[in-house]
């Protein structure tokens, strides 16, 4: 098949970019997609070729992906999100008016071919919410009137101008924010490798590799407390040290830039601010681990910080930062970016390898764990984009410096991208053990309009839910868990006296309901009944002896299901019935004292 020349070359990049051809199949989909609007049975069967494989496995592995497409959609293909941030900011209603205003419902194209229109889950754009995708272009702090400019705009050809993450991470400073690795946010042209370097950028990869033994650096990651920002809190300097060290396969530092779980928008400002900074902790890792070979995995909504990313290795690559003989240390280590297509399971660490290696996002059953076997068979370690950007810090300043900005056993600051109902919603750095009641009303400036604190989800829509008298908490991972929920991601939600907590746990489970993998049968099935079931509550159609039912069904997924995803559409859900099950009730009744039900009741 004729591709065009760009294509051609960077199916060629791809090719050489994997010491197994079929890695590249994923990113040559979103790619080629890219230029032709779809992926036709021609075009895959190119790739195929490429590839050495056959079309079942291309094909069985597109219909794993949300973003990779087998028809045609508008020039301009609009998403918009509704999942929890957006939602509590509107963004139902800017839905249903980009839906009036384009003539077009869920997946439809305008007949012209123009448009076309996606609800979607979470893109990332929990800070700027409620928010849209035009293409890969974004969108944010929308209301219906900026919408209507977008599409006046469009229709007259024009690129309206996107509007990135920097909106949320751009805010004046809190003066209770402790700054470490926002250090460069906002600071002119902060992603070049110029501005990093004036601002003490690769210094520590010096220190690393000039001063520090491999074991030195382990020890001081150890000794700063970093545990993995991604959700699950895992010491990283532990984790590196599980890597066994006399073994003759290759190993490999993997970023984690999938992040996708609603309320959780952290890691975009850093990869959009400061790529140098994840990529000298990257080179960091591989010097601890003796690996020579790193891959950024990067969430497909995020295509134009991969370009950014992109840019970036090749400036570290130009000043010698990376590649052979790393400042003249012996030390070689090799970098690329890798996109996502669209799947929330992939951020599970085992999930991202399969996906990595071309295939479907499923979990691997642990042990062995990844610092053993883990990308193609080899020892792995992989973390968190936050996590790995801490590391340039921890080794110029030292671990005991780094731990001593929290608290025990949970060293440093943390980013956390605060959304929903609170009057500065942004990202913020704070150090480990800040009170949440102080994060609400000190740095994110209190509840919107005055109103009363309902709910809060500390770190992501997998946690259980914190009630309004459960907020005088220190946000570290032990005193989050003692209380029954958990630190997480860092996103967090703030939800107001106003909200339908029904409805909220409705949207949830549709977005686990949707991203469930399948593989095991309490995640499938147990998500897909209690979407139903939280509907049909929503609806007015619940029952009594559905309130207990929504609780064992909930119950019977913890703790029996391959990956976490299970857990984590259970656990909030439990929450929610147990502390709100007075709403529930109401909704019995036909009643719903909260105006986000009202509205959605009233339309049925
Ligand atoms: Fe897949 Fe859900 Fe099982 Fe995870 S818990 S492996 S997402 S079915």
């Amino acid at each position: 098949m004729q591709l065009p020349a760009a294509l051609e070359e960077k199916f060629t990049t791809l090719l050489g970019r994997y010491p197994v051809k079929r890695s590249a199949l994923i990113p040559m989909m979103m790619y080629a997609q890219d230029y032709f609007g779809f992926l036709s049975d021609e075009l895959l069967t190119d790739i195929a070729l490429r590839l050495d494989l056959n079309m079942t496995q291309v094909t069985e592995t597109l219909a794993y992906y949300s973003m990779l497409r087998r028809k045609p959609v508008g020039r301009y293909h609009i998403q918009v999100c509704t999942n929890i941030s957006c939602m509590l900011r509107g963004g139902n209603e800017l839905y249903a008016h980009v839906q009036k205003r384009l003539g077009i419902g869920n997946k439809e194209v305008s007949p012209t071919g123009t448009f076309s229109l996606e609800e979607v889950e979470c893109m990332g754009a929990c800070t700027g919410a409620p928010a849209m995708q035009v293409n890969f272009d974004f969108y944010e702090n929308l209301d219906p009137e900026k919408v209507d400019v977008i599409f006046e705009q469009l229709q007259d050809g024009k690129r309206p101008k996107p509007v990135p993450v920097i909106s949320g991470a751009l805010h004046e400073r809190n003066p209770n924010e402790v700054v470490v690795i926002s250090k460069n946010f906002g600071i002119p042209n902060s992603r070049s490798i110029d501005t990093y370097m004036q601002r003490d950028g690769y210094k520590a990869l010096e220190k690393a590799l000039k001063q520090m033994t491999p074991e030195q650096i382990i020890d001081e990651m150890k000794k700063s407390n970093l545990r993995g920002r991604g959700g699950a809190g895992f010491p990283a300097g532990m984790k590196w040290s599980f890597v066994p060290k006399d073994i003759p396969k290759p190993k490999y530092i993997l970023a984690n830039g999938d992040e996708s779980e609603p309320g959780t928008s952290k890691d975009r400002p850093l990869l959009e601010m400061d790529p140098h900074q994840l990529i000298e902790g990257m080179v960091i890792a591989g010097r601890a681990i003796g690996s020579n070979q790193g891959y950024a995995y990067i969430r497909g909504e995020y295509r134009y910080i991969i370009d950014i990313l992109e840019t970036a290795i090749a400036e570290a690559y130009a000043k010698g930062f990376l590649g052979k003989n790393i400042l003249g240390s012996g030390f070689n280590f090799d970098l690329a970016a890798h996109t996502g297509a669209g799947a929330y399971e992939c951020g599970e660490e085992s999930a991202l390898m399969e996906s990595l290696e071309g295939k479907r996002g499923y979990p691997r059953i642990k042990p062995p764990f990844p610092a053993v076997v883990g990308l193609y068979g080899c020892p792995t370690v992989i973390n968190n984009v936050e996590t790995l950007s801490s590391v340039p810090a921890i080794i110029r300043g030292g671990g005991d410096w780094y731990a001593s900005l929290g608290t025990p056993k949970n060293g440093g600051t943390r980013l956390y991208s605060i959304s929903g109902h609170v009057n500065k919603p942004g990202i913020y750095e704070l150090p480990l053990g800040f009170n949440l009641r102080q994060l609400i009303e000190d740095v994110a400036g209190g509840v919107r309009g005055g109103k009363k604190l309902k709910a809060v989800i500390p770190g992501g829509s997998s946690c259980p839910l914190l009630s309004a008298d459960e907020i005088d908490v220190s946000m570290d991972y032990d005193s989050v868990a003692k209380i029954g929920s958990m630190l997480g991601s860092g996103g967090t939600v703030i939800i107001d006296e106003d909200t339908c907590m029904v409805d909220l746990a409705r949207r949830i489970m549709h977005f686990y309901a949707h991203e469930s993998c399948g593989w095991c049968i309490p995640c499938r099935e147990g998500t897909t009944w209690l979407r139903k079931m939280l509907d049909r509550f929503h609806e007015g159609g619940g029952r009594a002896e559905d309130i207990p039912l929504i609780d064992e069904l909930s119950k019977n997924m913890l703790g029996r299901t391959f990956c976490p995803l299970g857990d984590a559409a259970a656990m909030p859900t439990i929450s929610i019935v147990k502390k709100w099950r007075n709403e529930f009730e109401d909704h019995l009744h036909g009643k719903c004292a909260y105006k986000s039900a009202e509205m959605i009741l009233g339309a049925h």
